[in-house]
């Protein structure tokens, strides 16, 4: 379940990425077609400023050539002043000439005002021009004017020279300049009017444009507006979904997790989960056991709960592990019996615990371990094995045991040709013992035979209870002379030994030489027969029986 919801989560998360990846993309584009726009316009506001600049300037020149014009028709200049007049009118109609040729085809007006070179750009009819000047009529009438001006400096020189002579033509000269003067106003005003509608023209395309550009700025704001509105209302769809899903998910894994607790916390054994040092769950078992209230604050006391095992020769402990080895890979690859550790608990008693664990290999936190307090099977366990193998009167070996060493000892022999020796202890008339002091002093007894005899073997000998008053023992490595030695030994100890309150006792001993073709049986026999010559030799005495046969 929580896996469907993941993935579904997964997928909001990418739509809301996607979402807003896309209409960021949206915005950009938008936004660069209208820049692009933008830009376009711009170029169209630039020529039509363009288009009314070079406007102006013929409108500035024809009123230069109007002034110029009238000041030279007003005949107060000589010669040289005639001349400058006409010069400037010419040059004057050549600007404006060139100011309509580039309003006609385009291209780059230079202009000197005032020794600054102006540069000025018109693209002509690459925008809607929606008026044509009339360049044609403009310059014939211009030529036309020239003209006028040529007839009109002619007039004036005419002027000047009668005005000298006080010549009587001076007069009719005079009525021509009037006249000459008349036409001109009309002229000016017909080509100034025609600029004119050129400018007006331009200034409303240029209104147009400006228009354009605010109303496409306005289209530019409510996409964008409108855009915006719709990417934060599917992002707040999107996240409310998200949200939900991460609320449910938060819901189930809290029930989960108390799930996985309320089970951890149900089992006697400790149980942690960790990633082989870091410690990141464990249950009340574990948290009791070492008496702490946290994972958090056990962490802070130990790096890793091997730090808490204690040294033992037949457990885990730490001192197995080479340098840089985990501790759970090396227990992971033993054996059952060797899976065990002992822990001190709080109270400071040490616990063993059978340890299980569980890997999971995609996780970070991948073993889980459990402890399995296994004290009290081993105290028991223990105890059944002590029982197999003592006598519970003596203390000393039992019948079962002494065999399986005999068995053991027989097989070395036979192996590696040692020597080994066994004798026989029985107690003389112990049955009296028993009618004259009662069955408690006869337990004493044996009790205290087992001791001294024991206090007088060696180490690698072993002792063992046979039955009832009956007692053996294996010698490794022992010739005949040591073991008669060790047999006569024993017996006068016994039959020397006084204790207060216990009767003394003397003890009949047979010996014999274990060789290799021998088995347990008959061994036994052998050395029987020798306890029982020694019994009928009137016992407290050694007798050797050598393999059928029996010497004193
Ligand atoms: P012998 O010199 O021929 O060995 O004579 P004995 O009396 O020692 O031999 P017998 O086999 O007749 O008697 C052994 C006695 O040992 C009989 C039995 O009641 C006693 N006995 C066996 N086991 C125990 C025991 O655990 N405690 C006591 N108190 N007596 C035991
Ligand atoms: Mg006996
Ligand atoms: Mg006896």
């Amino acid at each position: 379940m929580s896996k469907v919801k993941d993935k579904s989560t997964l997928k909001y998360i990418i739509s809301l990425f996607g979402l807003f990846a896309i209409s960021f993309l949206v915005l950009i584009l938008t936004h660069m077609y209208f820049l692009n726009l933008v830009a376009n316009l711009d170029k169209k506001t630039k020529n039509q400023e363009s288009k009314i600049k070079i406007s102006g300037f013929i409108i500035e020149d024809i009123a230069k050539i109007r002034s110029s014009f009238f000041e030279m028709s007003a005949g107060t200049s000589d010669e040289n002043g005639i001349k400058f007049f006409y010069e400037d009118i010419q040059s004057n109609i050549l600007s404006i000439n060139k100011s309509l040729n580039i309003l006609d085809k385009g291209g780059v007006l230079e202009r000197d005002i005032a020794s600054n070179l102006i540069q000025i750009n018109y693209i002509a009819g690459s925008v809607e021009d929606s008026i044509f000047i009339s360049k044609k009529a403009i310059q014939s009438k211009l030529a036309e004017f020239l003209k006028i001006v040529d007839e009109l400096s002619i007039v004036l020189y005419d002027k000047n020279k009668y005005m000298k002579e006080k010549n009587f033509q001076l007069l009719k000269t005079m009525k021509t300049i009037k006249k000459i003067n008349k036409s001109m106003p009309s002229f000016f005003n017909k080509i100034h009017n025609d600029i004119n509608e050129v400018i007006l023209g331009a200034e409303s395309k240029l209104n147009e444009i400006r228009f354009e550009i605010a109303s496409k700025k306005k289209q530019y704001n409510y996409m964008e507006l409108i855009l915006i509105i719709i990417t934060l209302f599917l992002s707040l769809v999107f996240a409310l979904k998200i949200a939900k899903q991460i609320f449910e998910m938060h819901k189930i894994l809290t029930l989960k997790s108390k799930k996985l607790h309320a089970i951890l916390d149900s089992t006697d054994n400790m149980v942690i989960v960790t990633d082989g040092k870091k410690i990141n769950l464990g249950n009340d078992t574990f948290l009791n056991f070492f008496d702490y209230k946290s994972i958090e604050a056990f962490s802070q006391d130990y790096d890793c709960i091997c730090e808490k095992f204690l040294d033992h020769e037949d457990y885990f402990s730490l001192r197995l592990l080479k340098e840089g080895e985990n501790w759970i890979e090396y227990v992971q690859e033993q054996k059952s019996v060797q899976k065990i550790v002992t822990i001190m608990n709080r109270n400071f008693e040490p616990r063993s615990f059978s340890i299980n664990i569980k890997e999971y290999k995609e996780e970070t936190y991948k073993y889980v371990i459990s402890f399995a307090d296994i004290t009290e099977i081993k105290i028991e366990s223990k105890r059944y094995e002590k029982l197999a193998t003592f006598d519970s009167l003596t203390n000393i070996y039992n019948r079962q045991k002494f065999s399986e060493v005999f068995d053991y000892e027989l097989n070395r022999k036979k192996r590696y040709g040692t020597d080994l020796a066994l004798i026989i202890l029985d107690i003389d008339y112990f049955k009296k013992v028993n009618d004259t002091y009662g069955h408690d002093i006869g337990d004493h007894v044996l009790i205290n035979f087992a001791k001294i005899v024991k206090e007088n073997i060696r180490i690698q000998d072993t002792f063992a209870r046979w039955g009832g008053e009956e007692f053996v023992i294996l010698l490794p490595q022992t010739d005949l002379d040591g073991v008669m030695t060790i047999a006569e030994k024993i017996r006068a100890i016994v039959e020397n030994n006084v204790e207060v309150k216990i009767p003394q006792i003397t003890t009949s001993v047979g010996v014999t030489l274990i060789n290799s073709k021998d088995s347990r049986k008959n061994a036994f026999i052998r050395v029987d027969e020798a306890l029982y010559k020694a019994k009928n030799s009137g016992r407290n005495c050694v007798i050797f029986a050598k393999k059928n046969e029996v010497i004193v």
